[in-house]
């Protein structure tokens, strides 16, 4: 399926754009799930201005998503309608500061971040290391583990609003919740201040490396997005999926992992929709099973595939 071309159009009335603007551009191959279909109109800004140049140039009835590396999305089957932001090379400097603080752009991976800090023995970000995400992800979700979490790091993060004004977020403003943040929803983080701590280069290390074990045991290396439901209050999802009998349930080419049954996979052919409504048949099955209701934690973005 492919969209309307809007790029000509929007080249017309943006002639000082500098950043990529392309056309019905696959999503799917950069997808952790290597599902979903195309971008309508894929902007890839070259810095900050030009992204707030497009952002304030974009006709108002264009909807505007924002990606980061993609692992934490089922893009659905039909694609994304409108523009489709992706940062890359121009916002994923990583900079040590004085104070044990790390500058980074929101395309930095986290993992790139956590091995920054550790060369620059600065303690405090190891737990970035084991999540496949970038910095713009990690400011969306408030994402966390061993431990860790966004929240208690950030000092600061900056963004572009949809009118193209920069902003600047403490992390009070950003109203993090558990793998959630309250800030509004138009605006296209570019960078963060990060706060360590005053560290010892080997032992962060081999705090990572405990990380990378830890994830090598309990967590499957198919085509994932990770935790696909937030943990209940007081409980674990997993546990109530598995209680509900969902592990190994499958639907197309998705299942519910063997190996963590909070993970959904691609064995190879799924697509979007096999994903989702496996997702769903799940939160059935534990809402009929415990009267737990899940939560999805992976965010679903894009139109299902028309008929
Ligand atoms: C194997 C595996 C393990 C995982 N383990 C963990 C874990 O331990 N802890 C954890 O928290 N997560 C985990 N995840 C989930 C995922 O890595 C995180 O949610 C991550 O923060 C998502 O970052 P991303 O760049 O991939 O964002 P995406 O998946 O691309 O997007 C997620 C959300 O962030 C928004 N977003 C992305 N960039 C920006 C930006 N620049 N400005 C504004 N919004 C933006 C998107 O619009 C979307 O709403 C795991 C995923 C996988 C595949």
């Amino acid at each position: 399926m492919s969209f309307p071309d809007i790029v000509p159009n929007l080249k017309a009335r943006m002639p000082e754009l500098r950043g990529r603007l392309l056309a019905n551009q696959p999503l799917d191959t950069q997808s952790w799930f290597r599902v979903g279909g195309p971008a309508q109109a894929l902007f890839m800004p070259q810095d900050e201005n030009d992204l707030a140049y497009f952002l304030r140039n974009l006709p108002a009835e264009i909807p505007v998503t924002v990606i980061g590396a993609s692992s934490n999305l089922i893009i659905r089957d039909g694609g994304i309608a409108g523009a489709v932001v992706r940062l890359g090379k121009g916002f994923n400097d990583i900079v040590v500061e004085d104070g044990h603080k790390v500058r980074a752009g929101t395309a930095a991976l986290d993992a790139h971040v956590a091995r920054a800090a550790q060369k620059a023995a600065i303690g405090g970000l190891s737990f970035l290391s084991g999540i496949p995400g970038s910095i713009g992800g990690a400011l969306r979700m408030n994402a966390g583990a061993f431990g860790g979490e966004t929240k208690d790091v950030l000092i600061e993060a900056r963004g572009i609003d949809r009118a193209g004004n920069a902003r600047t977020f403490s992390s009070a403003d950003m109203g993090f919740t558990y793998r959630n943040s309250n800030a509004p929803e138009d605006v296209v983080f570019v960078s963060a201040v990060l706060q360590g701590r005053p560290g010892d280069s080997a032992q962060i290390e081999g705090e990572m490396l405990e990380i990378k074990r830890k994830r090598e045991a309990s967590q499957p290396k198919n085509m994932t997005c990770g935790s696909t439901f937030k943990n209940p209050p007081g409980q674990s999802a997993w546990r109530v999926i598995e209680a509900a009998g969902c592990r190994g349930l499958t639907v197309g080419g998705a299942q519910v992992s063997d190996k963590h049954c909070n993970f959904l996979i691609n064995l190879g052919g799924a697509k979007a929709a096999d994903i989702e409504a496996l997702g769903e048949m799940v939160r059935e099955r534990v809402k009929a099973h415990s009267g737990v209701e899940l939560e999805w934690e992976i965010k679903r973005v894009g139109v299902p595939t028309s008929p």
